[in-house]
């Protein structure tokens, strides 16, 4: 931080200045696999953030998921400039503490959800949709460049604050996950406004992990009949819990996609969210005609495959079909998501806190936590329970 203070409030030989205090943190070395360690670091304060707009956040609990394994395993992450290590974490939940002099919309005691990505130089950045950036440095808090959530406390800027009402207390900590299915399906829509009267009723959900069981209830919500296709055969939690949410659902060990399409098909929504690359090609060929596919995996790695090209490129032209990729989540985003925590609390009591799976007791147990995100059985979502 760049010191604004008057001259006479430096601190010199005489005044020693107050040694600043310190939480605990979750945090990596980048480039370093397996770092993920505690560590003791500054305590931020709302002063920190310029122009009065600073929130303090305590952390209530911090969820984990593909990401977080990936930079404790250094294939992803950077460090903020100036420190050789990242405080883990962007999936928040948190209450307020304290407020800057000019935060009227925000107040302690508030919970609240913080969004991940922070601008950068682009057009997009400077209109609040850094989720849209055209720069290649992208900054995201706990993933690249910036501090992540998995401490004791956190400051920012109003702006990046998300309030959540007390009766989401027990599964806000979805509302990252959350916000990032809700943007996915949002393009769709914004794409379909071409059509005009664009209804969409039969939707694909390619997965069925976290993503795929909130973009399935997302959609339910909405009113679509959703299929959700993954590997795993029943016995399952998970397509237990699609079909709670009103969705069918299908493993992949009986039925190929293809097979799935002719049976429930066509689809005017594909999403495809496995982290399985070869599949958004095969979600390509059963998309139906004006259909839209959203993909959301972030995928690593350098995996090749050879695809039916022609076959692929023609249902696509002759088809109007339109395939997107969608990443992070705009403000929008997650207000949308708190709507529909809120309206899947009331439709499917319980249903959301079913996905909290993994509960991980403090910060100290962090080597619990990449355990059981690595290794875990009957894994959906585990979390942190940072002050427990
Ligand atoms: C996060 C997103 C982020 C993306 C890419 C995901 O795990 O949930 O917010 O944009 O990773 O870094
Ligand atoms: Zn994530």
């Amino acid at each position: 931080m760049t010191s604004t203070r008057p001259a006479t409030q430096v601190p010199n030989a005489f005044t020693p200045a107050a040694p600043r205090a310190t939480m605990r943190a979750v945090a990596v070395t980048p480039d370093t696999p397996n770092s993920i360690h505690l560590r003791e670091v500054p305590k931020p304060s709302a002063d920190d953030v310029p122009d009065g707009r600073g929130v303090l956040v305590r952390m209530l609990r911090v969820g984990v998921d593909g990401t977080d394994k990936e930079i404790n395993a250094a294939e992803y992450g950077a460090a903020p400039p100036g420190d050789d290590y990242l405080i883990l974490g962007h999936e928040s939940f948190g209450v307020v503490e304290a407020v800057g002099p000019n935060v009227s919309t925000l107040a302690p005691g508030d919970f609240v959800v913080a969004s991940v990505r922070r601008p950068g130089m682009s057009p997009y950045d400077a209109i609040g949709l850094q989720d849209m950036t055209t720069d290649d440095t992208y900054f995201e808090r706990g993933i690249n460049l910036r501090h992540g959530y998995l401490a004791q406390y956190y400051a920012d800027d109003a702006r990046y604050l998300v309030r959540l009402p007390a009766g989401l207390r027990e599964v806000g900590v979805l509302m990252e996950p959350m916000s990032v299915a809700e943007k996915a399906i949002r393009q769709a829509y914004e794409i379909q406004r071409r059509l005009r009267i664009w209804q969409p009723k039969r939707a694909l959900v390619v997965g069925s992990g976290t993503l795929g069981l909130l973009a399935t209830m997302i959609l339910r919500l909405r009113g679509l009949d959703v299929v959700a296709l993954s590997r795993s055969t029943r016995p399952y939690q998970n397509a237990d819990l699609i079909e709670e949410a009103g969705g069918t659902y299908v493993s992949s060990s009986e039925m190929s996609i293809g097979e799935v399409s002719e049976k429930h098909g066509p689809f005017d929504l594909v999403l495809e969210g496995t982290g399985f690359s070869p599949l958004v090609f095969e979600a390509m060929r059963v998309l139906g005609k004006n259909g839209v596919l959203v993909m959301v995996s972030v995928t690593g790695g350098d995996r090749t495959i050879e695809i039916p090209a022609d076959q692929i490129n023609q249902g696509f032209v002759l088809g109007n079909k339109v395939a997107v990729g969608s990443v992070n989540a705009a403000r929008e985003d997650f207000e949308r998501g708190v709507d529909d925590l809120a309206h899947a609390e009331l439709m499917h009591p319980g249903w959301l806190a079913r996905l909290l799976t993994h509960p991980v007791c403090g910060l100290e147990n962090y080597a619990q936590l990449i355990e059981t995100l690595t290794s875990g059985k009957n894994v959906i979502k585990v979390f942190c329970e940072v002050a427990c």
